[in-house]
């Protein structure tokens, strides 16, 4: 479901409709589904109809939430970052100009960097928040990725795995609470067999209306082929990085080349690409995350999908140190240059990192989508992909952006260009 934008009711017609003012303008649209208002009020609105009353104060939050730093003074930035933004207005960004804004420091630039960013998502999708809810619903893992908590070598974490009724009922109750978008991730954990899946997928698909991500890692081809007939959409599949000696270091017994092939062959199958990489991992320059971010516009990802590295205990990682913020920030502004109507996730390793502003931080550097975590508290803590994960049960977003429908399905449709 999007984030939908408050506004002030200035009338309401006979017509069906009413005129509301954004801040910056008033429009003429469509009552929708609200019958209840009257001028004064505050109401949250998607391009064509209201969607719902709500109060000023949510109104105010919502308008802070989508803030932006002010507009660069152009004449001011040395002429290489000018030259640089306007090859990102002409969408001809090389690998060199990406390393230049990898490798930016200076504080006035590096805003005006975030603002140029968070302006080319407001020019191409406007201020649509799309949000996700996640269930994780087993830590059971085959593999020993040496970033992960959840690596089979790892004798610490209390294993679960949810049973295949539990996961239904758990996404039928988010879509009843207005959630559209699913992502169901575990470990490799090949208990849940082609069978398993199949019928989960087509259990969640014949109760409720839903897009589902699925996010297990390396399965067959045909596995997935069967997914997707079942009623998978999309896959949260990340390549890590796009360094392969890296890739090799992090993800023992793996390669890179395998990895982009399962991508390039889940989109062939129709699947929506979210992908992308972890940033800070041992020894990546700032030429890997510019590779990083041309390979998600190569792949044609719809969500890039990436994060700071968490040093997590027991891990051969534990004792890394932690990437600044500020190169998470740059990740989200550059991918959005290059890929200006792509959905930027604000991943929980992002808001783990910085819990008390992450999350806008993240939405004013050019990010514009979010995932609320839906897993049953009784294991929540266990999926230890790092301690201290960030939570947020979304209650502030349920209010303000999931709204119930089939014109809400519709707007998600037409938005998202993708099948519910
Ligand atoms: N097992 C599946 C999905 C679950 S892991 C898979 O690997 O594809 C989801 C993501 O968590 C991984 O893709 C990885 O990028 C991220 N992750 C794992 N450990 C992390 C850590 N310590 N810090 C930040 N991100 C991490
Ligand atoms: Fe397993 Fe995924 Fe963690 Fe790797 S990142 S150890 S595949 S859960």
């Amino acid at each position: 479901m999007c984030l939908t934008l408050p506004a002030k009711v200035v009338s309401v017609g006979k017509n069906g409709k009413a005129i509301i003012s954004s801040g910056t303008k008033d429009l003429e649209i469509s009552l929708g589904p609200v019958n209840d208002i009257e001028a004064g009020d505050w109401v949250l609105y998607t391009n064509e109809f209201l969607v719902k009353k709500i109060d000023e104060q949510d109104a105010r939050e919502i308008f802070d939430l989508l803030a932006s730093y002010p507009k660069p003074d152009y004449d001011n930035l040395e002429d290489k970052f000018k030259k640089v933004l306007e090859s990102a207005s002409r969408q001809t960004l090389t690998k060199s100009d990406l390393e230049y804004l990898f490798q930016l420091e200076d504080s006035a630039l590096l805003q005006a960097l975030y603002s140029e960013a968070n302006i080319t998502r407001k020019s191409n999708i406007k201020d649509h928040i799309c949000i996700h809810g996640i269930i994780e619903f087993s830590n059971y893992c085959r593999n020993n990725c040496a970033y992960c908590g959840l690596r089979a070598d790892n004798h610490e974490v209390k294993r679960y795995r949810m049973s295949p009724e539990e996961i239904v009922a758990t996404a039928v109750q988010a879509v009843d609470r207005g959630y559209k978008i699913l992502v169901l991730q575990s470990g490799e954990d090949l208990w849940f067999d082609e069978e398993k899946i199949c019928q989960i997928i087509k259990d969640i698909k014949s109760k409720c209306r839903v897009f589902i991500y699925l996010s297990i890692g390396d399965r067959s081809f045909a596995e997935y082929e069967k997914f997707r007939q079942a009623g998978a959409g999309g896959v949260l599949y990340r390549f890590e990085s796009s360094n392969e000696k890296l890739y090799a270091e992090m993800r023992p017994g793996h390669i890179l080349s395998e990895r982009i092939n399962i991508l390039k062959k889940l989109k062939e199958m129709g699947y929506v690409l979210a992908t992308g990489s972890i940033i800070g991992l041992p020894g990546q320059t700032a030429s890997d995350l510019a590779n990083d971010v041309l390979l998600m516009k190569e792949l044609d990802t719809f969500m890039p999908s990436f994060g700071p590295l968490i040093p997590s205990k027991n891990t051969p990682l534990a004792g890394e140190s932690k990437v600044d913020f500020s190169m998470v920030l740059k990740m989200i502004a550059i991918s959005r240059l290059v890929m200006p109507k792509s959905r930027i996730s604000v991943t929980t390793a992002m808001e783990t990192m910085r819990s008390t502003d992450g999350r806008q931080s993240a939405f004013m550097a050019g990010a514009n989508s979010v995932m609320f975590n839906l897993t049953p508290a009784k294991y929540r803590d266990d999926y230890y992909i790092y301690e201290n994960k960030f939570f947020d049960a979304g209650e502030k977003y349920e209010k303000w952006a999931l709204f119930k429908g089939e014109l809400s399905y519709q707007m998600m449709e037409k938005e998202l260009n993708i099948e519910i």
